[in-house]
């Protein structure tokens, strides 16, 4: 089914609302249960990025705010995404940043 789901997601990606916007974590408010990934129509690992703070800098990220919307903690959001950002374990554990 999840395959079925990456396949439709691709050939056909939902319009989104969130177009230059990226998904953010404030990881300390994470508990690590994996919902996120497994709402994740591209099988993104989302709780890589967001027990850490990071920006979800994969590229297959099409953007649909499912891993948002499913988490019970409310440790991911969307930002505005700037021009060649990259994204690197922030100094603190409450807010990702963004580093240019
Ligand atoms: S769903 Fe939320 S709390 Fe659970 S692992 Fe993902 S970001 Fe963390
Ligand atoms: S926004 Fe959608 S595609 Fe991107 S990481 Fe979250 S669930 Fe996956």
């Amino acid at each position: 089914m999840n395959i079925l789901r990456r396949l439709l997601s691709i050939l056909a990606p939902p319009e989104t609302p969130y177009a230059g916007m990226i998904v953010a974590a404030e990881a300390i408010r994470c508990v690590q249960c994996g919902i996120c990934g497994y709402s994740c129509p591209m099988n993104i690992d989302v709780r890589f990025y967001a027990r850490q703070g990071l920006l979800v800098t994969d590229t297959r990220c099409i953007l649909c705010g499912n891993c948002v919307e499913k988490c019970p903690r409310g440790t991911l959001f969307f930002i505005p995404r700037p021009e060649g950002a990259a994204a690197r374990p922030m100094p603190s554990p409450d807010r990702a940043v963004l580093y240019l």
